[in-house]
């Protein structure tokens, strides 16, 4: 039986092809498959696979009214020379923990993961679904999101991307590789507020209904390339799988055995795919949500409420930088019991007031989860001693992840061996990377692409092609908003007047 898609808030129900053109469903809610598909291959299969084939085996029973050949061939053309490395997702062993470095696509971060295959998706959707229309993804970042998606996008035929940033939440790297895009379908605006601003401001145009329509008679209609969409989402469980695979076919783990994994975590996108991927089966034994000190998840998962009435902090960990966690409305949903009606009413009190809190019963599902948090002194602590005793260099994003690790595995005494998601290139944070390495690095004297220089010679890690281009890439966009002024940037750039 196909499989099917439907609102975390009860809508109608959606093919996957529809799902990911829509991103979100009519009723603001999150599209969650019916049920979550089982893998149909033993891990020793997996693990005499590829990425590609893995990614095959996995997304094919989450994406049923994609055939076959469609689907390979948009996995084919995403995992390919856009990558550094032939294995998409190399294992790197450090101080007896697995770091999955998620960072050799096109823009250096994790995004590149999905957002590498999400183009294809969409358009192999269209053509399936039989879209007239030119297709407007409007997507808010907290600045690795944006420059993936452009970068996915970019004169894909029948597309138009308008990505929103914090114009002072970014870091100097992130910003110069959103500002040189290239691309005649691409607008870049940085907004005046934090990236909750900005991802209010680019939901409530999706629920605007007669923003819709206008839209439809001018040609276009709106997806998402966020997390929220379901054609990041799944892509996202394969590297867990094939993580998993890998160090099982390799020895370094035994059959059956478990292992944790630990996320940094903002969006609860990344982390919602290592839970998919232990729900199809994969022995996963506990899931470590990382927060850096915006830390509403892991209050959540210590006290079952949701608060994010609290200060946004900035951070060296600004993808992380979140108040409202998306994809934890998936979570939400399945531990409600796939209860909609109770998701909204939590989801309706979170838009109202800021904070919901879930039933002792919902509380009691989320034992697959632990939460944690470190402050910025140990994330650096954490790159500086890694550095000294290993060798290798995490960024800051990681490090929140490895050092909510250390303090989780000295508390519970877990020697589960134990992933981490490394969801950034360190050449990206390289200023914050640095100096926590060596408060020296801080100087004047120091710019940008010197740092990158001497990351790579301390470090003996080349500098990523990403950085390389960036040295003498010409600067391509400058508009800016107020946070209400996102419907008009959109409406102009579409030549719809306003
Ligand atoms: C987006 C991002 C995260 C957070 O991932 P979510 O899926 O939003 O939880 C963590 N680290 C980096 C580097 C990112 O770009």
């Amino acid at each position: 039986m196909e499989l099917l898609y439907k609102s975390t808030r009860g809508g109608r129900t959606a093919t996957a092809s529809e799902a990911i053109l829509k991103g979100l469903s009519e009723d603001g809610g999150l599209f969650v498959p019916e049920r979550i598909p089982a893998l149909d291959k033993t891990f020793r299969e997996l693990g005499q696979m590829s990425y590609a084939e893995t990614a095959y085996e996995v997304m094919k029973l989450f994406l049923a009214d994609f055939t076959e050949e469609e689907l390979k061939s948009c996995i084919a053309g995403a995992y390919d020379e856009k990558f550094d490395t032939d294995v998409i997702a190399p294992l790197v062993e450090a101080e007896g923990v697995w770091f999955l470095e998620l960072f050799h696509g096109k823009t250096i971060a994790f995004k590149d993961m999905a957002l590498s295959i999400l183009p294809y998706l969409m358009i192999t959707a269209a053509k399936k679904n039989h879209v007239e229309k030119e297709i407007v993804i409007l997507t808010a970042t907290s600045g690795d999101t944006g420059k993936a998606a452009m970068a996915g996008f970019a004169d894909v035929p029948g597309t138009r991307i308008i990505v929103f940033y914090p114009k002072n939440g970014v870091s100097p790297i992130q910003e110069r590789q959103m500002l040189t895009q290239k691309g005649d379908n691409v607008l870049v605006v940085g907004i005046h507020g934090n990236f909750d601003d900005a991802q209010t401001g680019v939901k409530r145009m999706f629920s605007d209904r007669a923003l819709e329509e206008e839209l439809a008679r001018a040609g276009y209609q709106f997806s998402s390339a966020n997390s929220i969409n379901i054609g990041r989402l799944v892509p996202q469980i394969v590297y867990y799988v094939y993580a998993y695979c890998r160090l099982l076919a390799e020895g370094r783990i035994g059959d059956g055995e478990k292992i944790n994994v630990t996320v940094p975590t903002g969006n609860f996108g990344n982390i919602l795919a290592a839970y998919y991927a232990k729900l199809m089966g994969l022995p996963i034994g506990k899931l470590i949500c990382a927060s850096n000190e915006n830390r509403v998840l892991f209050d959540f998962f210590s006290t079952g409420e949701y608060d994010k009435n609290r200060e946004f902090i900035l951070t060296s960990s600004p993808s992380m930088d979140i108040l409202i966690s998306s994809n934890l409305e998936r979570l939400i949903y399945r531990v409600s019991g796939d209860d909609p009606v109770k998701t909204a009413q939590l989801m309706q009190a979170l838009s109202e007031k800021g904070s919901y809190e879930i039933t002792e019963e919902m509380r009691e599902r989320l034992s697959d989860f632990c939460g944690g948090y470190a402050q910025e002194a140990e994330c650096f602590e954490k790159i500086r001693s890694l550095y000294e005793d290993t060798g290798y260099v995490i960024d800051t994003h990681t490090a929140v992840a490895a050092a909510v690790y250390d303090r989780y595995r000295e508390e519970t005494g877990d020697e589960t061996p134990a992933v981490i998601a490394s969801t950034a290139s360190p050449f990206k944070f390289v200023r914050s990377v640095m100096t926590a390495i060596d408060p020296a690095y801080g100087g004047a004297d120091w710019d940008d692409f010197s740092l990158v220089d001497e990351l790579s010679r301390i470090a003996n890690v080349p500098v990523p092609a990403a950085v390389e281009e960036l040295r003498n890439a010409p600067v391509l966009h400058d508009t800016e908003c107020e946070k209400n002024g996102m419907e008009s940037v959109v409406k102009r750039f579409l030549g719809m007047g306003d």
